[in-house]
């Protein structure tokens, strides 16, 4: 018999190991050397693309009835016992983790540095937006981050919607009377459209997405202070779709240098985290609706507004003679 090199990747966590197996194990095998690798137990294991006939597979399937490629990248969800632990044992209230940097004004000044808006231009000319539904017109613009923002993407759960933030699709569907949608995560293509499909938003009937951007379209900037970040610049977007700009585009986030380039048009929005804990107190996406709304129906320039005061935001009286 020839011989097979039987391997897939499981992308964990931000890291992906590489599993080796033989041609009579099954998923409960495949499960325990994913342990012996990351940790995490087999029970814990959510894998979420392995499919069998289009459904989850049994833990006594054979692996080569799955008819996998090698090289297949499974992505896993899946939380440590210590996480685990931890979670359990965190006091309420807790502050929330701080990864991110509070970029100040001064640094914002690369925003037009010339580097940077020819590497923009670049990604205009080069990067393709695959448009799943037409623009309508006259709308605004909403650029979404997933990981945090929508979705709890290190949490383990038995299907999406537990990881789901709570009113996603309310908040979609009512965004949508107003803006385009467009999803613009720092992972690839593939887990993008899965992850949307997990969570149901790509086939959702009262909302529909505009387009997704990926991690390639983004640019990495250099800050002395803290070196090369990747960042998601709207001049992507206004560049390739002029009827949107800054004074009609908002993009939410949990980083806020993911829109160091466009600091005005970016709202940083509390990181959904800890899933299992905070489903039912998370109202952070009912409450953005509501100021989505009334950004769409008074405001002529969302620039000219501080997002990170959006709680409290009164727009100016409109005046009437
Ligand atoms: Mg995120």
């Amino acid at each position: 018999m020839e011989d097979v090199d039987l391997n897939v990747v499981v992308k964990w966590s931000g890291r992906e190991f590489v599993i080796q197996y033989g041609p009579n194990d099954t998923v409960f095998d495949l499960k325990n050397f994913i342990y012996t690798q990351t940790k995490v137990k087999p029970e814990r294991q959510k894998l979420l693309n392995l499919k069998f006939k289009g459904k989850t597979p049994e833990e006594t399937c054979n692996l080569s009835s799955l008819k996998l490629k090698s090289g297949f990248k499974i992505m896993m969800m899946g939380s440590l016992e210590e996480e685990i632990e931890k979670v359990n044992s965190e006091p309420e209230g807790m502050p929330e983790v701080v990864n991110d940097l509070d970029i100040e004004d001064e640094e914002v000044a690369i925003e037009n540095q010339e580097i940077y808006l020819a590497k923009i231009e670049k990604r205009i000319k080069e990067y393709e937006v695959k448009i799943l539904n037409e623009f309508r017109p006259n709308k605004k613009l909403l650029v979404l981050d997933i990981d945090y923002t929508l979705f709890d993407h290190r949490s383990s759960a038995e299907t999406g919607n537990e990881l789901m933030r709570p009113y996603l699709h309310e908040f979609l569907t009512s965004a949508y009377e107003d803006y385009e949608i467009v999803i613009w995560s720092a992972t690839s293509m593939k887990w993008i459209e899965e992850k949307m499909r997990l969570l149901g938003v790509s086939t959702h009937g009262s909302y529909k997405i505009a387009f997704y951007l990926d991690s390639s379209a983004m640019i990495s900037v250099h800050i002395p202070k803290y070196g090369v970040l990747d960042v998601k610049p709207l001049g992507v977007i206004w560049g390739k779709f002029p009827q949107f700009s800054p004074k009609n585009t908002i993009m939410f986030d949990d980083i806020r240098r993911n829109f160091l380039m466009n600091p005005k048009n970016g709202l940083k929005i509390r990181p959904f985290r800890l899933a299992h804990l905070n489903r039912s107190t998370d109202t952070e996406l009912l409450k953005l609706a509501q100021y989505l709304k009334i950004l769409a129906e008074n405001c002529d320039d969302f620039s000219s507004v501080n997002h990170r005061h959006w709680e409290t935001y009164k727009p100016k009286r409109k005046r009437y003679h």
